[in-house]
């Protein structure tokens, strides 16, 4: 039986969505069912938006924050202190900080932490071109703002270390957020006093 059948059409459908995050196989059903009954354009608009994150959006090239430009709306806002860089783990980690609203420096999205158990080293995140934006001068205070987990930690630390020699403050998220919380999921008074109460490392 050809692949590109209608039964075949929704049973790939049905793949896709269970593949997300909080989609088990009957949420899939119920969505597709749902696509199916909807009216075409609405449908199209949605697989419109899904090529459009895949085709348009990418990393900045300063912080590595997601955007649509060669660099982010953050980077390029005028208003905004590019001598204190906050350092996190995802970019949903940016926007959770946003949203608290506390925070008028810049960031640097590492695009992950390190986790030698699973094999990610210092290569695969953004931590040379971290080094390579401090070494070019300009930023006096680094936030460590990467989870409060083991790896989060460890990748603070590792950060820390490489950038001891350099002429800028250090410091670390407070332990407002409970230990092994992560960021995205902290409420935004909860992130305003991790910010508020940071400390040198
Ligand atoms: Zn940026």
């Amino acid at each position: 039986m050809a692949s590109n059948t209608p039964m075949g059409a929704i049973a790939r459908l049905m793949e896709e969505l269970g593949k997300l995050p909080g989609i088990g196989p009957k949420s899939a059903e119920r969505i597709t069912h749902h696509l199916l009954a909807n009216e075409t354009k609405e449908v199209v608009a949605l697989a419109d938006a899904l090529r459009d994150i895949v085709q348009k959006v990418h990393p900045c090239k300063q912080c590595y924050n997601l955007t649509e430009g060669d660099v982010c709306a953050i980077c390029s806002d005028a208003r905004r202190d590019p001598t204190v860089l906050c350092v996190v783990e995802q970019p949903r980690d940016v926007n959770a900080l946003e949203r608290a609203g506390a925070y008028r420096g810049v960031y640097h999205v590492l695009q992950g932490r390190l986790a030698p158990l699973d094999g990610i080293g210092p290569e695969k995140l953004t931590i040379d071109a971290l080094v390579h934006r401090v070494h070019q001068g300009g930023v006096k205070e680094i936030i460590m703002a990467t989870n409060p987990t083991l790896e989060g930690d460890g990748t603070a630390l590792y950060i820390s270390n490489l950038l001891a020699g350099s002429n800028v403050k250090m410091t670390r998220l407070a332990r407002g957020l409970p230990s092994g919380s992560v960021l995205e999921f902290a409420n935004t008074q909860m992130l305003a006093d991790a910010l508020e109460g940071r400390r040198t490392f």
